[in-house]
């Protein structure tokens, strides 16, 4: 039951008992409930017929309930929310734009288009058709219908999503090269199509609310939509499919979902539902030799397991010694461990802890200065417990960073296509370009190095002054 059908029934209780103040106070719980009930993405149309309800409700309330009773009282206390909604949504109501949109020569209003979802949408072809109605309402000032297709209708479409109608109206659009993140922006007169598949319907919806409409998502507390003017938009016949598969900034503020699925980004850190399109989601992001062998469990009894330096095990600010066998059992065990705990995920990062300290000792030196680099004992790792891991999770990916001391690639030893290695740029200066500054030069060289032999290649990147 709505809160609002629930509200009718307490509204027709309170004319039996007029005097309980229990029943007072549920009933103002209730509309409390309504004046709140408001999805971010609801139409000033649906706020306003809940207000009303309430409104409604609430002076029915006022007239059965006598004046001067503690029931009456109670009925009062709910005025300022009520007031309150209604300024919030007075307010919402005179701020909606103006603007006009003109595509192909004819005008796009509530009146002469409606979004055309298909019959049994996905969770994010409705969000997609609910943030562009949204958006549309902000832009325009206009609420457009949205309908599914067998639902039919005279409108001009506005299509989101897999509709029937794209046959109809001579769009073809290639799913299959889409992936799950390309788009297809398609004008067919002064019809829209607007599609993808899993995040790529919602990418469609945004890019062209973004490119086309001028709509900015700066920060989650920062939208900039424009209020007023033309747009006179032509044939558009546009597909993109992101060359970056995973896209994420560390910022905590680009985490809320409504804004990184805006700005399409898809990292394990961003709090994408599924209605969002989901992300790519780790287990154990970054720096994850301790908790892949944890010191404190094994340092006893096997300082073998872990760094030696200048002749000595460590136990604090360790990393693995990766040379040694049991080190690469456990590990294996570790991560299937990991993924079974964690089905959702589909990179498990193993990396070193966010210190120097690699290990010393005889084989670990003799591997490294074979390949150059202290890269090669990493991935000589790493690309064994993909290996191990490969027939029974052909989904999962083993992430690693090339970070400081790995940053430079093996010479001979290539990571495995089910292996991903995180380039870290922290040494560089910003205030230059890569190529331009010679203080950039070496990591030039790795960046291209590393980019020859990895099948997934992803940069953690540093916005700082040099
Ligand atoms: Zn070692
Ligand atoms: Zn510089």
């Amino acid at each position: 039951m709505q809160p609002q059908e629930v509200l009718v029934a307490m509204t027709a209780a309170l004319d039996r008992q007029p005097d309980s103040v229990s029943m007072a106070k549920a009933y103002r719980t209730m509309a409390e409930q309504c004046l709140k009930a408001a999805d971010p993405l609801d139409t000033s149309v649906e706020m306003r017929a809940r207000l009303n309800a309430v409104a409604a409700s609430l002076s029915h309330a006022r007239e059965a309930v006598p004046s001067g009773t503690d029931a009456r009282k109670e009925l009062e206390q709910l005025m300022p929310a009520f007031e309150a909604a209604r300024d919030s949504l007075a307010q919402r109501e005179a701020a909606l734009g103006h603007c006009r949109i003109v595509l192909n020569g004819t005008p796009v209003s509530a009146t002469t288009h409606a979004v055309v979802l298909p019959d049994d949408p996905t969770p994010q072809e409705t969000h997609a058709a609910r943030e562009l109605r949204h958006h549309l309402e902000l832009l325009t000032g206009e609420v457009f219908p949205i309908r599914h297709d067998s639902e039919g209708g005279d409108a001009t479409p506005i299509v989101v999503g897999h509709s029937a109608l794209l046959e109809q109206l001579g769009v073809p659009v290639d799913y299959n090269a889409l992936g799950l993140e390309g788009l297809a922006i398609r004008t067919a007169g002064p019809a829209l199509v607007l599609t993808g598949n899993r995040r790529g319907v919602l990418y469609a919806v945004y890019t062209f609310l973004e490119d086309y409409l001028g709509c900015r998502w700066f920060t989650p507390d920062c939208t900039q939509l424009p209020k007023i003017g033309t747009f006179k938009l032509g044939a558009i016949n546009r597909t993109y499919v992101p060359p970056l598969e995973y896209r994420a900034t560390d910022y905590p503020n680009s985490r809320p979902a409504d804004w990184a699925v805006r700005n399409k980004l898809n990292g394990t850190q961003t709090e994408l539902d599924e209605a969002r399109g989901g992300k790519i989601s780790y287990s154990h992001f970054v720096h994850t030799f301790n908790a892949l062998i944890p010191p404190e469990r094994y340092f006893d009894e096997h300082p073998e397991y872990f760094s030696e330096v200048n002749g000595k095990r460590l136990r604090d600010n360790t990393q693995l010694c990766l040379t040694n066998p049991q080190v690469l059992q456990l590990a294996i065990e570790q991560v299937r461990q990991w993924i079974k705990d964690a089905p959702e995920a589909t990179f498990f990062s193993v990396s070193q802890n966010d210190w120097g300290n690699y290990c010393q000792c005889p084989n670990c030196t003799a591997l490294a200065e074979h390949e150059g680099s202290q890269s090669g004992p990493l991935i000589e790792f790493v690309n064994a417990i993909a290996d191990a891991l490969k027939d029974d999770y052909p989904n999962v990916t083993i992430d690693t960073l090339a970070y400081q001391y790995t940053r430079k690639p093996p010479k001979y030893t290539r990571p495995r296509p089910n292996v991903c290695v995180r380039l870290c740029s922290i040494e560089c200066c910003f205030a230059h370009p890569l190529e331009s500054d010679p203080f950039n030069a070496t990591f030039v060289a790795d960046i291209r190095d590393w980019a020859k032999i990895c099948n997934r290649l992803y940069i953690w990147d540093y916005t700082r002054e040099g």
